[in-house]
C-alpha cells in the first residue's frame, strides 16, 4: 500500500545528524531517505523544519513537504515583528504545508501571545499547526511547556485551524486523548515512540505494559480518522519504525493511518 511518512527531519550534513543516521543503520543524505522511502512503499514524506525561515530555506526534493519549523527563542532571536512575514512567505508555497512548533525546547507555552500571529497565518492559508508534545530529546528542554494537554487551549481558542499534535503526547496518553477526543480540529500523528533500532520481538515482551497502555488509548476514542503515521528520521530505523506501528494499527485503520489522514490533513493532494 502507498504510505506517507508524516514526520522527518532533513538536517543536512551535520556531524551530529550524521551520526544520529548512522546509529539507526541509515545514512544523513536526502537521497538516502528517498532511496529508503521507495523500498517501503513511502510515496511521500512531510519534513518538520529545524532551521530558521529564510526564503532560501526548506528546498527539498518532489517526494517531500515541509512544515516550517519555529520555536520562541527563535521568534524572539529573530525579532517577533519579523517572523510573521518570513513564515507567510513559506505558507504561500505549495511544498510548505503547514506550521511546526517545538514548545518544550524554549520555556513558552503555544498559547503564549508570541504564538498567535501563527495561528491567524494557518487559519488563513488552510495549513495545520503541528506541535512536539510529549518527552523531549536531552535535559535541557521543559516538559510542562510541551505537555498535551497545552494544545486543549489553542484547540479551543482557534476552533478554525487545524492541530497536530506530535508524538501523541508519549508518555503523557491519557492526557493526550482526552486532548484529542474532545477537539474535533485535533489530529495527532505517531511518530517518534521509540528511539534508535528495536528488535520488536523483544520489545513487545519486555514493554508489553507500555504497548497495551499505547494500543488502548490509541483505541480509546473515536478517532482513527485523526491518528497519523510518521517516523522521526533520523531518530528511528525507518523500516523498523514502520514494522513497530503496523503491529499495534488494527488492519483495518491501516488506509487512513497510513495515508489517507495525512493527506487529507496537510492537504498534500496525492
Ligand atoms: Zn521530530
Amino acid at each position: 500500500m502507498k504510505r506517507i511518512d508524516a514526520h522527518v527531519h532533513l538536517f543536512g550534513p551535520d556531524p551530529w545528524a550524521d551520526e544520529l543516521a548512522r546509529s539507526v543503520g541509515h545514512e544523513n543524505t536526502e537521497e538516502h531517505v528517498v532511496q529508503q522511502m521507495e523500498q517501503l512503499d513511502i510515496v511521500h514524506a512531510v519534513v518538520m523544519g529545524n532551521q530558521d525561515p529564510t526564503p532560501q530555506a526548506y528546498r527539498f526534493g518532489p517526494q517531500f513537504s515541509y512544515c516550517v519549523g519555529l520555536d520562541g527563542a527563535q521568534i524572539q532571536r529573530l525579532g517577533p515583528g519579523k517572523v510573521p512575514a518570513m513564515v507567510e512567505e513559506h505558507l504561500r508555497r505549495p511544498a510548505c504545508c503547514g506550521i511546526k512548533l517545538y514548545p518544550g525546547y524554549a520555556p513558552h507555552y503555544i498559547s503564549d501571545p508570541l504564538y498567535e500571529p501563527y495561528y491567524e497565518l494557518a487559519e488563513q492559508y488552510g495549513k495545520p499547526v503541528a506541535v512536539h508534545t510529549g518527552q523531549t530529546q536531552g535535559p535541557n528542554a521543559k516538559l510542562k511547556y510541551c505537555h498535551p494537554l497545552t494544545l486543549d487551549d489553542v484547540a479551543a481558542d482557534h476552533p478554525y485551524v487545524q492541530f497536530v499534535m506530535c508524538h501523541f503526547g508519549n508518555p503523557f496518553l491519557a492526557d493526550a486523548a482526552a486532548v484529542l477526543e474532545k477537539n474535533p480540529n485535533m489530529a495527532a500523528e505517531i511518530s517518534g515512540l521509540l528511539c534508535g533500532y528495536e528488535n520488536l520481538d523483544d520489545y513487545f515482551i519486555g514493554k508489553r505494559e507500555y504497548i497495551n497502555m499505547l494500543r488502548g488509548w490509541l483505541g480509546y476514542g473515536d478517532y482513527w480518522d485523526r491518528l497519523i503515521f510518521g517516523t522521526d528520521w533520523p531518530g528511528v530505523n525507518m523500516e523498523n519504525y514502520l514494522g513497530f506501528i503496523q503491529r499495534l494499527i488494527p488492519e483495518q485503520y491501516d488506509q487512513q493511518v497510513f495515508f489517507d489522514n495525512a493527506n487529507r490533513i496537510y492537504r498534500l493532494g496525492l
